[in-house]
C-alpha cells in the first residue's frame, strides 16, 4: 500500500520561501567586505535572491549549469546560493585558500560557467583567468562605487544586476534529487574531488542539523556561522538558520578575535560555529581584554579535534556549552555532535570534559560503525580503534565524474578515512586519519590524543605528532611544537607536563621545536609535509 501523503519535493528554495513568509522580519547582519555593518531581513533576502535569479538567467545561466562563488560569509553570498539553486543551477563554492593550480583544475573540472566573487579575490582570478576557457564571465559582489579596476573579462557589478530586476520570478522547478551544490575536497594526495549535493540532501541535512541535540537552531537564536560558506557548506547553517527563522550574523572577511568578539557582543549571538583556530584567537582576545561572553550559550567546534584546554576555557571560564562536532565535506558535512545523554549532567566537571573531548554521537540520518582492516565490525567499547564507516541520505555515494572510482563498499558504507573508537553510548572519538596512524610494535598510537595533551601546556601554541622510523618498534611518535608567543619551553618541560595524561608507551620519543607547522587550505595540519620535513629523523636512543 502506498502512503497517501502529498508529493512535496525537498528543494532548498522551500527553505527561503518559508523564512520569508514566516520570519520575514528576522535580521541578517553582515560585516561587509567594504567595511560597514549591513542589516537586512529574510523578506528582503528572498526578494533579492529572486532578482539575482532573473539576472543570472539573462547572463545565460540555465538549469544544470554550474555557477561558482568565491566569497566570504555575507548577505550577498547567501543570496547567490538561493539564486543559483533557484534557477536550477549548481552552486559551486570555491575555497580562495587553495593554490592557483588547484583552483584552475577545480574550475575547469567542474565546468564552471560564471563566477560570482568578492572584490578581495579579484587578484586571484585575474592571475588564472587565461587558463579558464569555460568561464564566460564574472560578477563582482559589490556596488558600483566599490568596483575595482580589473582585468577580468566580461565583468558585471552585482548590485547593478540585482537593481535592474523586478523579483517577479518563480523558482525553476527541479527534482529533489537534482544537484544543488558542489564542493571539492582538498585531499592531501591526488587531485581534489568534487562532492555534489542534491536539493534533497541539503534539506535533510538542514533538518537533521536543527535537532536539539545537534546544532538546535531556534527562531529566538542569533547564530554566527564563522565557518565559511566556501568550506563544507558552512556546516549546513545557511539552510538550518532560515528553516528555523533565526537571526544570522555574517562575519565577512574579518575572523580575528577582536572582530568576532565585537559581533558576538553587539549582536547578542547565542550560537556560533567554527574550527578551533578561530576560537584560539577569540580566547586570546578575551584573556587580553578581560571581556566575557554573557549572551553566548553554545559554541559548535569541529573540523579538527578540540583541545581539552579550549573546551575547559569555554565551559569553566565563560560558561558556554561546547558542542564538539565531527564531519566531512562528503557528509554535507555534520556526522556527529557531542550533546550529553540523560544522567550526564550530574557527572563531575572532569568527567563531563572526558566525554566532551570526544567528537560526539551520530545525529539522525548518519549510520556509523568501525571496522578492522578486513572490514569486520569492531566492538563499541571505547577502546578498539577502527576505520570509521558511515551511511546516510546526505552522504556522498560517488565523486563528480567518477573521480576516485567506487567509494562505497558492497553494503553502501563510505570509508571516511578516519580512524576512531566508538563507545557503548555511541560517543565517537577520532584517533587519526588512517594515513597518519602511528604503528608502534604493531599497536596503534593516537597522534590526535597526544597533540591534544601537548597543547594544554601554556608554552605550546600548536602541536603535531608524526611517526618516525624506529629500529625496534617500526615507528615511534615525534612531537613537533610551535612555541607560544614569548615562550620557550624545553623538551623536558613538555614531556613532564604530559606524564600521566596519556599511556606511558604513547609518550613521544622526542620533541622538535619549529616556527611553523604546515596547513592545508582548510586549516588542517599537513602531516605528509611534516613527514617529508622530518624524513630520516634520528630519535635519541
Ligand atoms: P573536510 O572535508 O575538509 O571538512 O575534512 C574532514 C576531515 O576533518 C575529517 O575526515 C577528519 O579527519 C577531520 N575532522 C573534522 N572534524 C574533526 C574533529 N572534531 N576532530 C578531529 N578531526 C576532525
Amino acid at each position: 500500500m502506498n502512503g497517501l501523503m502529498q508529493d512535496w519535493p525537498l528543494v532548498v528554495t522551500s527553505v527561503i520561501d518559508h523564512a520569508a513568509q514566516w520570519h520575514g522580519e528576522r535580521e541578517m547582519v553582515t560585516r561587509t567586505v567594504e567595511g560597514p555593518i549591513h542589516r537586512t531581513n529574510y523578506a528582503e533576502l528572498h526578494l533579492r535572491s529572486r532578482k539575482l535569479a532573473q539576472a543570472l538567467q539573462k547572463l545565460g545561466v540555465a538549469k544544470g549549469d554550474v555557477v561558482a562563488t568565491m566569497a566570504w560569509n555575507t548577505h550577498r553570498h547567501f543570496e547567490t546560493w538561493y539564486a543559483i539553486m533557484g534557477v536550477g543551477a549548481v552552486c559551486h563554492t570555491l575555497n580562495p585558500r587553495l593554490f592557483a593550480e588547484q583552483l584552475v583544475y577545480i574550475i575547469n573540472h567542474a565546468e564552471d560557467k560564471l563566477l560570482l566573487i568578492d572584490t578581495t579575490f579579484v587578484p586571484i582570478l585575474e592571475a588564472i583567468q587565461d587558463q579558464l576557457p569555460g568561464v564566460k564571465g564574472y560578477v563582482l559582489m559589490t556596488d558600483r562605487a566599490h568596483m575595482p579596476d580589473t582585468k577580468l573579462a566580461n565583468c558585471h557589478c552585482y548590485e547593478e544586476l540585482v537593481g535592474a530586476e523586478s523579483g517577479d520570478f518563480a523558482w525553476v522547478p527541479v527534482d529533489e534529487t537534482d544537484a544543488s551544490g558542489m564542493c571539492y575536497t582538498s585531499g592531501t594526495t591526488g587531485n581534489p574531488k568534487g562532492v555534489v549535493y542534491s536539493h534533497r540532501s541539503n534539506v535533510i541535512h538542514g533538518l537533521a542539523g536543527n535537532a536539539p541535540d545537534a546544532i538546535g537552531a531556534r527562531s529566538v537564536d542569533n547564530i554566527l556561522p564563522v565557518v565559511p560558506m566556501f568550506h563544507a557548506n558552512a556546516w549546513g547553517l545557511v539552510f538550518a538558520g532560515p528553516m528555523a527563522g533565526c537571526k544570522l550574523v555574517m562575519p565577512g572577511p574579518k575572523l580575528d578575535g577582536a572582530s568576532i568578539y565585537e559581533l558576538l557582543d553587539t549582536e547578542k549571538v547565542s550560537v556560533t560555529a567554527a574550527v578551533p583556530t578561530v576560537w584560539s584567537m577569540l580566547l586570546q582576545h578575551l584573556e587580553k581584554t578581560g571581556s566575557k561572553l554573557p549572551h553566548l550559550k553554545r559554541v559548535v567546534i569541529g573540523g579538527s579535534a578540540v583541545p581539552r584546554v579550549m573546551l575547559e576555557a569555554f565551559e569553566r571560564d565563560y560558561e558556554v556549552d561546547v558542542a564538539h562536532a565531527w564531519g566531512m565535506t562528503e557528509l554535507s558535512p555534520i556526522g556527529t555532535l557531542g550533546s550529553f545523554k540523560s544522567g550526564m549532567e550530574d557527572l563531575t566537571f572532569d568527567e563531563r570534559m572526558d566525554i566532551k573531548v570526544k567528537q560526539g554521537r551520530p545525529m539522525y540520518t548518519v549510520e556509523m560503525k568501525i571496522t578492522d582492516d578486513d572490514g569486520k565490525e569492531l566492538p563499541r567499547d571505547g577502546k578498539a580503534f577502527g576505520h570509521l564507516m558511515v551511511r546516510g541520505p546526505a552522504i556522498a555515494a560517488s565523486y563528480l565524474k567518477g573521480e576516485g572510482g567506487t567509494v562505497l563498499d558492497d553494503e553502501g558504507w563510505f570509508d571516511t578515512g578516519d580512524v576512531a573508537t566508538l563507545d557503548e553510548l555511541g560517543f565517537m572519538q577520532i584517533t587519526d586519519r588512517a594515513k597518519d596512524v602511528i604503528k608502534s610494535g604493531g599497536e596503534w598510537i593516537s597522534s590526535i590524543e597526544i597533540e591534544n595533551v601537548a597543547v594544554g601546556h601554556p608554552g605550546v601554541a600548536e602541536a603535531a605528532v608524526i611517526g618516525v622510523y624506529h629500529p625496534k618498534w617500526d615507528e615511534r611518535p615525534l612531537l613537533i611544537i610551535v612555541p607560544a608567543e614569548g615562550a620557550s619551553p624545553s623538551k623536558e618541560d613538555v614531556l613532564s607536563f604530559m606524564k600521566g595524561k596519556i599511556a606511558k608507551w604513547w609518550m613521544p620519543d622526542d620533541v622538535a621545536f619549529v616556527d611553523e607547522i604546515p596547513h592545508t587550505a582548510t586549516g588542517k595540519i599537513q602531516k605528509l609535509e611534516l613527514r617529508k620535513q622530518f624524513e630520516g629523523y634520528e630519535l635519541p636512543s
